[in-house]
């Protein structure tokens, strides 16, 4: 009899698609879950991607199972996309890529890696994060704690308090970074303070794990937003990379993803690979092959990679569009405040610093569907309803 087991609530993100699906107000608008939606507020197939499958079908693939570590295709594909084409570490055969289950498996995989072989190592988390990180570690069996990242006087980053956390953490902890487009911030450090938090982690001998979900969202550029990982990687540094092509190629239910180990030599690279493959085999023993194929297509050809790049332009300058409306608006509607905090924000959220009252109001009251942690999915808003967002987020400070 299994009448002990209590009630999970809902997930935060995705219970709030839900709750949105229920109402039946004509007003009503997701900006609870990071999908990008055109501004009729349609799903968006990438025309790289149709173009992708077209050459699938001509070339009538297989279903047979990938191996463990995934297609060969994707791996090479998908480091270079990290790294850059030709990088020392791909070229000295130092990384060990492994296909996953897109973003979330990635981690996950990486999670059960760290429980095995850095056992009683804490893992640290920016405060905020995504909401997921925290069961990703909790449930591999992974210790976390907070390192502090958001302040909100500001509506911006707490560097320092961020460096004296991690420089207060023991020696060789594993430090989760956003590697763009910090989620759900949208503030990400500047160049310089990459540069610092890298002294950092050498220093104390801390093993940076960045998290690169939103490849291209913040600067509209494939290259430029892989420079934070790019740079760890470059100072001789051990680092972990997950991707996930959810967002960028816009593939979100065909979990395409990878976990990277950029490592000191080929040998530890391959001794890595076989545990991960371990890892992999007992908990989905093969990635699924479709949206591999798509994204190793896209990357690897280039013409469509350049197309890809255009596409990332697009739906980025699509969302820096929306910043620049929803500013607008609220300065034109509530000009005491300093809404600048939108426009400074990257990649597709906003950071709203509205409370949890506040966003009850907003989905109560204005059939806005949102986290309760303030952040806002600037990828699911049409330029024609930021108006209406404006005055809603306007009455909730108000009153
Ligand atoms: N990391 C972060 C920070 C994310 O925001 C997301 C997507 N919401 C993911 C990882 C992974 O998503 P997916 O598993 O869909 O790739």
């Amino acid at each position: 009899r299994l009448a002990f087991v209590d009630l999970q609530p809902p997930d935060p993100i995705l219970g709030v698609s839900e709750a949105f699906k229920r109402d039946t107000n004509d007003l009503k608008l997701n900006l609870g879950v990071g999908a990008y939606r055109t501004e009729d507020l349609k799903p968006y197939v990438l025309n790289v991607v149709k173009k992708a499958e077209k050459i699938m079908i001509d070339s009538e693939e297989n279903k047979e199972y990938l191996p463990i570590q995934g297609l060969e295709a994707f791996n090479k594909a998908t480091a270079d996309l990290l790294l850059g084409q030709g990088h020392a570490a791909t070229k000295e055969n130092r990384v060990a890529t492994l296909q996953s289950l897109s973003g979330t498996g990635s981690l996950r995989v990486a999670a059960e890696f760290i429980a095995k072989f850095l056992p009683g190592k804490t893992v640290y988390l920016s405060n905020p994060t995504w909401g997921n990180h925290k069961n990703i570690f909790a449930d591999a069996g992974v210790e976390w704690k907070w390192y502090r990242y958001y302040e909100p006087k500001t509506v911006g980053l707490d560097f320092e308090g961020m460096m004296e956390d991690l420089r207060g953490a023991p020696e060789g902890s594993v430090v989760i970074l956003h590697g763009c487009a910090h989620n759900p911030t949208g503030i990400d450090p500047t160049r310089e303070q990459w540069e610092q938090m890298a002294d950092l982690c050498i220093e104390k001998n801390h093993l940076p794990f960045f998290d690169v979900a939103y490849q291209g969202f913040a600067s509209g550029s494939l290259d430029d937003d892989a420079w934070a990982p790019r740079y760890f990687a470059s100072r001789g540094m051990e680092i972990i990379v997950a991707q996930s092509y959810s967002k960028n190629l816009g593939l979100y239910a065909e979990r395409v993803g990878a976990i990277n180990f950029v490592l000191s030599d080929a040998e530890a690279a391959k001794r890595v690979m076989s545990q991960l493959k371990r890892i992999a085999r007992a908990l989905y023993s093969n990635p699924p092959v479709h949206g591999a194929r798509i994204a190793s297509i896209v990357v690897s050809r280039p013409e469509l990679f350049k197309e890809w790049n255009e596409e990332m332009e697009y739906m980025s300058g699509r969302i820096k569009q929306v910043r620049q409306d929803l500013n607008g608006h609220l300065t034109k509607i509530n000009g005491d405040r300093d809404w600048s905090f939108i426009l400074n924000q990257v990649g597709m959220f906003s950071f709203t610093g509205l409370n949890k009252e506040q966003c009850k109001v907003m989905t109560d009251k204005h059939h806005i569907y949102m986290t309760s942690d303030g952040r806002i999915s600037l990828a699911g808003l049409p330029s024609s309803k930021a108006e209406y967002l404006a005055k809603a987020i306007d009455d909730c400070v108000r009153n």
